[in-house]
């Protein structure tokens, strides 16, 4: 590798200066209101020479992807993402300084959005202008992409992207991706998995002063709550190294009626994550075979069965020749070798991973502050990130 780039102040500020524009565009989610924020970054992209392009999958749905074409016809494309919409801010009082003003104070900058993740798409976009401004050509396609609907797990970000987006509007696939969550500086290279299901048993209902006439189905439904608390006994046995045990989370439980009524029927809504190699299908099976042992043994009835969330869980191998490359830039930049970690959810990465395109998350900022007041990221950090992204593109994409 050569020698590591840098920036100056006075660059820094650039990037200062894009987040801060970002922060006070606001794109909470729902509804997430683009119309304002994408044409911010569809100029902010030409202005740091890419081709840029709108790319919808719906109406109001406005992801907007900048490519810098490398001189090679050979097909590798390292892609920079992060997603433009916002979590709620919360109550306005309870923040040091207001959730969209964008202040940089105590050498930080404040703001909802801050590390999740305008900072992070401030520094993608600099870089690529400061890599410009250095005389630099790539080689290799560097493509960014700012996407719609993370914090609602929507369809029309980076899932559509992957699989039409991209391929519609003629662009390539990538063959890397960095997305920037917020990871201090770290690596993100696990995911958990998750499933979502819905239970319903059904029960008779009867006079509360005569419960033996009817079957209470609250009753029935807390026998299988029992049940499912064994359901990732294995795992806790043997957990995943960087992901910790599997867990499974009861978190609603709705039935009944009246104090006087034997309840007819009840509904229960579980949150199963995992870490590989388990997959939501085996859980999803492991419920299915319980369901129907209960309901031989107790003749407990279901009602109603349905998964309405189903997604395995991702990672990328720490040996992946480009994860290293990255591992290294970031102890040169930062002077300190990144941790190797993982985390509940891969968010964007999940859609590229499932694609058999490596990728990790690696962003400025504390991943403990996002969603909560008082959301902000150290100005050390921008640069460091800034410096990161700019000689990952050096290196991955090469020069002309
Ligand atoms: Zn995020």
């Amino acid at each position: 590798m050569e020698e590591i780039l840098k920036i100056s102040q006075r660059e820094l500020d650039d990037v200062i200066e894009l987040g801060r524009r970002l922060i006070r565009t606001p794109t909470e989610n729902p509804p997430g209101n683009y119309e304002e924020l994408s044409p911010v970054i569809y100029s902010t992209m030409k202005e740091a020479g890419l081709e840029a392009h709108i790319l919808k999958g719906d109406e109001n749905k406005p992801n907007v992807v900048g490519i810098w074409y490398g001189s090679s016809s050979k097909g590798e494309t390292l892609l920079l993402s992060g997603h433009m919409d916002v979590v709620e801010s919360g109550d306005p009082k309870e923040w040091l300084y207001p959730p969209y003003a964008g202040e940089v104070k105590e050498d930080h900058l404040w703001g909802r959005g801050a590390a999740d993740m305008k900072g992070a798409i401030a520094c993608m976009i600099c870089a690529v202008k400061l890599l410009r401004d250095r005389g630099w050509k790539p080689k290799f396609n560097l493509m960014i992409a700012t996407t719609v609907d993370d914090e609602i797990a929507g369809k029309m970000g980076m899932k559509f992207l992957i699989e039409e987006g991209f391929s519609r509007a003629g662009l390539p696939r990538p063959s890397f991706h960095i997305l920037g969550e917020a990871t201090n500086l770290n690596l993100m290279v696990s995911f958990k998995g998750r499933t979502w299901i819905r239970i319903e048993v059904a029960g008779k209902s009867a006079h509360g002063g005569a419960p033996k006439e009817g079957i209470n189905a609250i009753e029935k439904a807390i026998d299988i709550a029992i049940s499912m608390r064994d359901l990732v006994k294995e795992s806790e046995l043997n957990p995943h190294p960087m992901l910790g045990p599997d867990t499974c989370n009861l978190g609603t439980i709705r039935g009944g009626t009246r104090v006087n009524v034997v309840p007819a029927n009840c509904l229960m809504e579980y949150d199963i994550r995992m870490g590989p190699p388990n997959s939501a299908k085996m859980y999803i099976n492991k419920v299915r075979d319980l369901l129907s042992r209960l309901s031989e043994e107790r003749g407990i009835k279901i009602s109603l069965f349905e998964v309405f969330e189903e997604r395995d869980p991702v990672e990328v191998s720490p040996e992946n020749e480009k994860v290293k490359t990255l591992s290294e830039i970031i102890s040169k930049v930062t002077g300190r070798a990144p941790l190797l970690k993982g985390t509940l959810s891969a968010g964007d990465l999940y859609y590229t991973l499932k694609a058999g395109i490596p990728g990790v998350w690696f962003g400025p900022g504390e991943p403990s502050i996002i969603h909560k007041v008082n959301e902000r990221v150290p100005l050390e950090h921008l640069r460091l990130a800034t410096e990161v992204y700019m000689n990952i593109a050096l290196t991955l994409c090469q020069t002309a």
